[in-house]
């Protein structure tokens, strides 16, 4: 098998910075498919980033000054698309990065869009929802010159969710000086949004595991899954997964976790993290630390947190048979070359989590159309686009020997480099 990029660079770059680390598997794998050199460096370089200062008047009437970025990856093969996050760790690198992969994963389910990301170095659990708001507005005043629904369409992602969308969208509708619904996605379905959107991510990665499953024999009746983060993907992932008859044992989030050898009660486990605001504590299992889930001995393992948790430092410990990645980044290179070492199955993000961006490009269309589509409708095109893009990934992972990873970044970058060769 084709080892990657690990192999072959200092280990503590690229775990370190999840920049480092995109710039070393688009390198790699543009070798690979012997790219042009000059393209190669146009990859390795987002075409426009954008750093911004939000000022927020706090509710204790002082003003303090939030930081915010956009980075757009790619803006020639379509508009740009990808999520907001609000996190404390956001970073100008980590918003390269995310943006990055943005672009390979359009590629890998084959989407009219370029990638970008944005984010807010905030804790958004320390605001009022009325800061909250004028942080969501603030942004979307700082960064209008740049977004809109031909250039740049914005989305969820870590902490940000429908109602953050819906500030977004007012904002640019009033800078614009007329509703522009398509200027963002992942909106309530009241505002334009699409059904089926809030669980897309979850749904997709559900859909990805369920045809990875069969194709190596695993029985999923009864199969025992762990899952890191219980945000809207974790969350959605749980549900689904328990409705279909497995037994989520593990639960993390930031706080603590859960742990429950006979299945956890996911529904419990919703109504009680919606009224405590965490999983820890949930009477209904132990309690259970970050590093304990990973090393449990489940089927699957889900990590649906953030980039960088499944390290050379733990990915030893890792028992399950499929690690499938719902969060972007959350294996490292050289973790997941030790996983695959060990007989493991790793779904790669930019497959797995894609479901949520598709039914944004779905949301996006309804939008432009005019014309809303069913739930059924969203669910049945979702399938077909990741069962198509799970099928290249596999076809490419057979014929070339590499693992699904790579095969992935070999379709998504595959389809970004055929568009720029034509240049
Ligand atoms: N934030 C999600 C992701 O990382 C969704 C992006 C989008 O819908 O544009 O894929």
């Amino acid at each position: 098998m084709n080892t990657g990029p690990s192999q072959r660079t200092c280990l503590g770059s690229e775990e370190a910075n999840p920049f480092v680390a995109v710039c070393e598997e688009i390198a790699w794998t543009a070798r690979m498919l012997g790219v042009a050199d000059g393209i190669v460096e146009r990859l390795l370089h987002p075409e426009r980033v954008i750093e911004i200062s939000i000022p927020v008047l706090m509710d204790d009437g002082s003003l303090r000054i939030f930081t915010g970025y956009r980075a757009q990856h790619t803006l020639t093969l379509g508009p740009a698309k990808g999520g907001i996050r609000f996190h404390p760790d956001v970073t100008l690198d980590e918003v390269k990065a995310l943006a990055m992969w943005m672009t390979l994963k359009c590629g890998v389910v084959g989407l009219p869009y370029g990638g970008a990301k944005g984010g807010v170095t905030c804790d958004p659990q320390q605001l009022s929802l009325r800061e909250l708001e004028q942080l969501s507005r603030g942004y979307v005043r700082g960064i209008f010159p740049v977004i809109g629904p031909d250039v740049d369409i914005p989305a969820p992602d870590v902490h940000t969710n429908a109602r953050v969308m819906a500030w977004m969208v007012d904002e640019y509708s009033r800078l614009a000086g007329k509703p522009v619904l398509g200027a963002f996605t992942g909106k309530p379905v009241a505002l334009g949004g699409s059904l089926g959107r809030e669980e897309a991510t979850a749904r997709g990665c559900v859909i990805v595991i369920e045809t990875a499953a069969q194709l190596i024999g695993l029985d999923l009746s009864g199969a025992t899954v762990a899952i890191q983060g219980f945000g809207n993907v974790g969350s959605n992932a749980a549900r689904l997964l328990y409705e279909k008859g497995l037994r989520v044992i593990g639960v993390t989030d930031v706080m603590g976790g859960v742990y429950n050898e006979s299945g956890i009660d996911i529904r419990a486990l919703l109504d009680y993290s919606r009224q405590v605001g965490t999983v820890r504590g949930f009477p209904g299992g132990q309690s259970l630390t970050n590093s304990e889930l990973f090393a449990l001995d489940c089927d699957i393992l889900i990590p649906a947190a953030i980039e960088h948790q499944i390290t050379s430092q733990n990915a030893n410990d890792v028992r399950a048979k499929i690690v499938a990645e719902a969060a972007n980044g959350p294996t490292t290179s050289a973790a997941n070359d030790i996983l695959v070492d060990k007989g493991i199955l790793v779904l790669p993000d930019i497959l797995t989590n894609a479901g949520g961006v598709t039914v944004s490009y779905f949301e996006w269309i309804q939008n432009r159309t005019g014309l809303y589509w069913s739930e059924e409708e969203v669910r049945t095109r979702l399938e077909q686009v990741m069962a198509r893009a799970f099928n290249q990934v596999y076809t490419v992972h057979q014929e070339k020997g590499v693992d699904m990873r790579r095969a992935a970044y070999m379709v998504g970058l595959g389809r970004v480099v055929q568009a720029l060769q034509g240049l």
